[in-house]
């Protein structure tokens, strides 16, 4: 597929690279039955291949060692299950959180983060490599735009990390939380939700959103909806526009009223996301002004202490400790749901492209050009050689 610039901004970053073999898990589920039924014979063999792909998240035919060899080579000869390779691990924060480097084929970088928590595990994907939206407090806009994810890689993360970390799939939560903006890659975030899907349930499943209007409202009409988070970050208009300029595009009015839209059925809520920035948008009176702008939605607040980075404007900063609870005091005073994202690892998560962005630079190529070269299985190695030490 071709990108052309007579297309609207939206729909214009759009590809993964060229591979001569067709990814497997670029097609969705209903495609890949339909590819597979063209060359594998009997149709349980599709269904058999379906089930390693979709529940195991297995990235070379070798593995399914139910099908017949000759199947396999066949397969491998025409396709291929390539998911991003990891360049890089953080050592794990205090909280266990993990967050990961991958390298693309054609060389992009992208972030994910690995969650623990007492009952559950979120798992935190990109969506794009890198983000026209232009927020000023993060570092993927920083950075400015970068292509579509397609789903093998998306899928892809989710599937590397969840193995690394041997987590059972019922635990499992994911969150569009990364790099980029999903509800500007829909083409793909729809077939990679429903890849996911099989293993985790749509109520398991968030996406956050810098608040694309036409998006929203097309996941709106998803038979199998993900929850929606919305970044609205200040509580006013001017404010928005300052520090989100996506806002004189897709207006904040316009935006609630699309949030009212939203379906939240089945005691579901919309995630209100608001990075606290101290002396610009975290006083008391800015908790009552977000309570009144969210009044009558069924929804829950998540402040998030904003994380610092020497890309970022220097008046940028987080709030001390007791600004942030007076924020959220007010906020609950007001009658708003709200939780605070404390920990350090949590915070990482929020802030995803801060890894690429130290590593932009001093990164020698050969170390990129060696994980694109690592087998699967070497990469499994390292992770229990890691672990050893
Ligand atoms: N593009 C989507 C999803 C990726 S950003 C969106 O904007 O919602 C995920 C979250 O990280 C957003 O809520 C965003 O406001 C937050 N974020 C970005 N930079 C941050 C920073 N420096 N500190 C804290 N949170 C940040
Ligand atoms: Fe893009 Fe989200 Fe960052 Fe804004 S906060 S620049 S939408 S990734």
């Amino acid at each position: 597929m071709t990108t052309s610039n007579d297309e609207p901004p939206d729909r214009r970053l759009h590809v993964g690279p060229a591979l001569s073999r067709l990814n497997l898990y670029d097609l969705a589920p209903a495609q890949l039955q339909k590819t597979l039924g063209e060359i594998v014979f009997p149709p349980f063999r599709i269904k058999q291949i379906v089930q390693w792909m979709h529940r195991r998240g297995v990235d070379a035919f070798d593995a399914m060692n139910n099908l017949p060899k000759e199947l396999r080579a066949k397969l491998a000869e025409r396709f291929t299950l390539e998911f991003p390779h990891v360049l890089e691990r953080t050592a794990p924060a205090s909280d266990g959180s993990q967050k990961y480097l991958f390298v693309l084929p054609d060389g992009n970088r992208i972030e994910s983060v690995y969650m623990p928590m007492r009952d559950r595990t979120s798992i935190c994907l990109s969506s794009q490599a890198g983000c026209a939206v232009g927020c000023t407090f993060c570092v993927t806009g920083f950075f400015g735009a970068g292509r579509n994810l397609t789903p093998s890689e998306m899928v892809g993360q989710f599937f590397i990390v969840q193995r690394e970390h041997d987590v059972p799939l019922e635990l499992m939560n994911v969150v569009f939380m990364g790099m980029g903006e999903p509800l500007l890659n829909m083409e793909n975030l729809v077939p990679t939700l429903d890849m996911l899907y099989t293993n985790v349930a749509p109520k398991r499943v968030t996406v956050s959103t810098s608040g694309i209007i036409p998006g929203i409202d097309e996941l709106a009409k998803l038979d199998r909806r993900p929850n929606l988070a919305v970044s609205i970050n200040a509580p006013d208009r001017k404010r928005r526009e300052e520090i989100m300029p996506i806002t004189k595009k897709y207006p904040l009015d316009e935006l609630m009223a699309a949030l009212h839209r939203y379906p939240t059925d089945r005691g579901r809520e919309v995630t209100i996301e608001y990075v606290l920035l101290a002396g610009y948008n975290d006083s008391p009176a800015d908790a009552a002004a977000l309570a009144r702008l969210i009044h009558g939605l069924r929804a829950k607040v998540n402040a998030i202490p904003f994380n610092e980075d020497p890309n970022l404007p220097k008046w940028m900063q987080r709030p001390t400790d007791e600004a942030i609870d007076d924020f959220v005091d007010a906020l609950v005073e007001s009658g708003a749901h709200v939780t605070v994202r404390r920990s350090k690892g949590r915070e990482i998560a929020a802030a995803c492209g801060q890894l690429r962005g130290k590593t932009e630079r001093k990164l020698p190529q050969r170390r990129v050009d060696r994980a694109l070269r690592t087998e699967p299985a070497e990469i499994e190695r390292d992770v229990v050689h890691r672990e050893r030490r």
